[in-house]
């Protein structure tokens, strides 16, 4: 099919008619952007309410009887007021009467929730003079959640093939059933990927309101430097550990088989912003760390035991403790007659003191010192493997802003180095580490 780009906008970037224009002109800066994906209006201002939102409360409205007019005529002025200003020759008055009118007692959730990017997707195809194609009718879902990719595959490219140009509503699809089933949220992402990949794009740009990644949270750092290539494990490592752009399922599609997602900023338009590919090779003046990100408020239980490597299911026991009270681990970083468990305190409410009790019962170790108010800095850097003294430098850094390290974990990639350090400690690392790699 060529050079086909797939375009997703996100909700900023379609929440009112002035940032319908910029999606317009940005669309028809490059002919190769034949397939746009559209969310549901966003917020314009941090005040304001997203479609999607106000769709749920509407839901909850109906759930508890409550009248639903107050709120649906709010959502209704905001797709009004888009086609009105934008002077669209469109009567989406009708598109809206039938969503009110299917709203009863017994609506789906799904189908009320999709309305947000269905109404939205109406608008923009005829903003654009581009074809409408209903995701209903183009992603299926089998009946495990899961998409149904034979099936997405056969109809989807057939008709991809009949439409040039066209637009999709995001954050739904197809049920087994044949009704509407909806991703999860911020699911539009997930629509553009699949998209991507039955068009065989050569990108997928995802248009959104920030201008890529940057290497660290400017809220921490001054002035981050933006990221303009990153892998897709890299992003992986990254995103866990704090605010992320995209959703982490709209990843796969487009990895397997080889496409580049680029994060764009619809309100920078000429910022190239972040590309996200497997395909970077080390480049003389490459960055070695790619990026830095922390997340707060973990614990660490150290629990030391002499020999403890030449006892056979010494960390199954501790391991079954665990998951007999339902607790996922973070990671496991261990020595010869130590082993540290990090868990996320959302994890152990109140259950720490039971979980220390069982495990000095089932496995008598020596000691266990437990660390609460931790943080986990994550250093991540493809690069990092291929060169030496990375380690050296991290610690001498974060020595030398005399700051305490209680826990080191390598993943096995070696692109990642955890340090966990003391919550109150988090942002004095974050810097340190960026001054020490990046200045
Ligand atoms: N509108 C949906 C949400 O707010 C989906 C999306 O924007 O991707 O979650």
């Amino acid at each position: 099919m060529g050079n086909i780009k797939v375009v997703k906008f996100g909700g900023t970037s379609v929440a009112d008619a002035n940032q319908f224009r910029k999606v317009k002109a940005i669309v028809e800066a490059d002919k190769n952007r034949r397939y746009v994906v559209v969310s549901a209006p966003g917020k314009r201002h941090s005040d304001d309410n997203k479609v999607t939102d106000l769709l749920y409360l509407c839901h909850a409205h109906i759930k508890y009887s409550v009248p639903f007019d107050q709120v649906f005529d709010i959502i209704s002025e905001r797709y009004l007021e888009i086609v009105r200003e934008l002077k669209i020759d469109l009567d989406i008055q009708p598109y809206l009467d039938e969503v009110k009118s299917r709203i009863t007692k017994n609506v789906s959730i799904d189908y009320l929730a999709s309305r947000g990017e269905y109404l939205n997707g109406l608008i923009m195809a005829k903003f654009l003079n581009y074809e409408f194609i209903d995701a209903k009718e183009i992603i299926f879902f089998n009946n495990n959640g899961s998409i149904d990719w034979d099936r997405t595959q056969e109809i989807l490219s057939k008709k991809l093939s009949e439409n040039h140009r066209a637009v999709i509503p995001g954050f739904y699809g197809c049920n087994t059933d044949g009704k509407v089933k909806i991703f999860s949220r911020g699911g539009s992402d997930i629509t553009g990927a699949i998209l991507a990949r039955v068009a065989k794009a050569q990108i997928y740009e995802n248009w959104t309101d920030v201008s890529g990644f940057l290497m660290s949270d400017p809220r921490i750092v001054d002035d981050p430097k933006p990221i303009e290539r990153i892998t897709y494990s890299e992003l992986r490592e990254l995103s866990y550990m704090g605010a992320s752009v995209l959703h982490e399922e709209a990843i796969f599609p487009v990895r397997e088989v080889g496409i580049p997602i680029n994060i764009r900023n619809t309100n920078e338009p000429d910022n190239p912003g972040t590309i996200i590919t497997d395909d970077i090779r080390l480049k003389e003046g490459d960055n070695i760390v790619t990026g830095i990100a922390g997340k707060k408020d973990f614990t660490v239980i150290a629990i030391h035991k002499n020999h403890m490597n030449s006892e056979v299911g010494f960390i199954r026991k501790i391991l079954s403790v665990l998951e007999m009270n339902n607790i996922t681990i973070e990671h496991i970083p261990s020595g010869i007659d130590t082993v540290s468990i990090v868990i996320a305190n959302s994890q152990l409410e109140n259950k720490l003191n039971i979980i220390i009790e069982e495990i000095n019962n089932k496995c008598n170790p020596d000691t266990i010192n437990v660390h609460t108010n931790m943080a986990l800095v994550a250093t991540v850097g493809k690069n990092m493997v291929y060169t030496p003294g990375i380690a050296a430098k991290l610690f001498t850094a974060l020595g030398e802003a005399g700051i305490n390290i209680r826990m080191i974990d390598q993943g096995s990639s070696e692109m990642n180095i955890i340090t966990g350090i003391e919550d109150k400690d988090l942002e004095k690392a974050i810097r340190a580490i960026y001054n020490a790699f990046v200045m």
